[in-house]
């Protein structure tokens, strides 16, 4: 027996090996599926949601990516062959639950599982996403699904520009925008999509200039109209999230109900003075749905309660920092990563430089999004400003 062929026949006696179809399972109850093969053989095709560590990298990245040396790991690669060595050097590792795909990709294919073939990537968006690729978390997979994603930003203001424009450089095809407001003069302190010769301008024209200079491979779709009950559904339909960046109740509470009766997620971020708030908003979230926001505030305060738009200032970086939240919150929804700010509210005061959490349930008795309760319709609140939720 050759020295390599008694190698294999070795490490096959210490590791477990699955079939491709036992994989999957294990995968869907939360183990990490890691596809071992090189990156040219990854861009034809791999398993959907595994996780592209090529043998060369692997014992580098592994701490990186799966910190947790409990965590159930299934190997494959082509055949079966390198999986198992793959394997092997995990268990020497410390990892201790560790599987070889028994055929590799070669049988997961032969037996009809899921295949996700990636779009294939031309040299200059590699160079582009150069920084994203050599991310095992995101790598050519993600930044696939980030090209196929549709993002909403309803407002092309203050919390719309630093979000648009932070979407679209990280490569997401198609960013809608719904604002009928024209480029004023006092937005420019902090509503960074527009430039001081776009006065005048509408907002979503100024923002496609803006975006498109940016990143040509993005798609810019401009609504410019208000959102009322009428064209609420319509325009928020296909969007895969919706960023709330809205300054008023009407607009605020539309998008919600929505976002409700569309199952999408909707992220929220509002700035008012030194402070400002971001959350998740997704009863429809398929794991887990979480509190919407009439689940917080089921109507809008009465308008005497509520500020006029005039009165209330902001300082201009602070929308920056909230809509890069609301930016990031939404990259991992795309994703698939970490964990989002579902029943959880993070507000930021600048001036103590300070970030707190609220966390709050889902209503059962909420009139949008309680189980088993019919859609009540939307409604068109009378318009006035809501720059912080109360
Ligand atoms: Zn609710």
């Amino acid at each position: 027996m050759k020295a390599q062929e008694r190698l294999i026949a070795e490490v096959r006696g210490r590791i477990p090996e699955l079939s491709p179809q036992e994989a999957l399972s294990l995968q869907a109850r939360g183990a990490a599926l890691i596809d071992v093969r090189e990156s040219d053989e990854i861009a034809q095709g791999t398993a959907p949601g595994a996780l592209p560590l090529g043998r060369g990298f692997l014992e580098l990245r592994i701490e990186e990516v799966i910190p947790d040396t409990g965590r159930t790991i299934v190997a494959m690669c082509s055949s079966g062959v390198r999986s198992l060595l793959a394997a092997d050097g995990l268990m020497r590792l410390g990892y201790t639950s560790v599987y070889s795909m028994a055929g590799g990709f070669a049988r997961w294919k032969a037996e009809g599982l899921p295949v996700e073939v990636l779009v294939a990537m031309d040299a200059v968006a590699r160079e582009r996403y150069s920084r994203h690729l050599r991310m095992p978390e995101i790598a050519e997979t993600g930044q696939a699904k980030l090209t196929r994603s549709k993002v909403l930003l309803v407002g092309a203001g203050g919390l719309g520009s630093p979000a648009a424009l932070y979407l679209a450089a990280a490569g997401v095809g198609t960013v809608g925008l719904v604002d009928d407001d024209v480029v004023e003069r006092s937005n420019l302190h902090r509503q960074i999509l527009h430039t001081d010769a776009r006065v005048g301008t509408p907002k979503v024209v100024s923002a496609r200039a803006s975006l498109e200079a940016l990143n040509p491979a993005v798609k810019v779709v401009g609504h410019e109209t208000r959102l009322t009950s009428a064209n609420v559904e319509q325009i928020l339909a296909g969007y895969d999230v919706v960023i709330d960046g809205s300054d008023n109740f009407p607009t605020r509470y539309l998008v919600n109900d929505a976002c409700v009766k569309l199952g999408l997620p909707n992220v929220h971020g509002a700035v008012m003075r030194f402070e400002g708030q971001v959350s998740v908003f997704w009863p429809g979230r398929p794991r887990g749905g979480g509190p919407c926001y009439r689940c917080l505030f089921p109507e809008p305060p009465a308008l005497e309660d509520a500020p006029a738009c005039a009165d209330v200032g902001v300082l201009g970086v602070l929308p920056g920092v909230i809509g890069l939240l609301q930016a990031c919150e939404t990259m991992k929804l795309l994703l698939g990563l970490g964990e989002p700010l579902v029943g959880r509210m993070l507000y930021f005061d600048a001036l103590l430089g300070s970030f707190s959490e609220l966390t709050f349930q889902r209503d059962p008795d909420c009139r949008y999004c309680g189980e088993g309760r019919p859609f009540p319709g939307y409604i068109d609140y009378a318009r006035f400003c809501a720059h912080l939720a109360r």
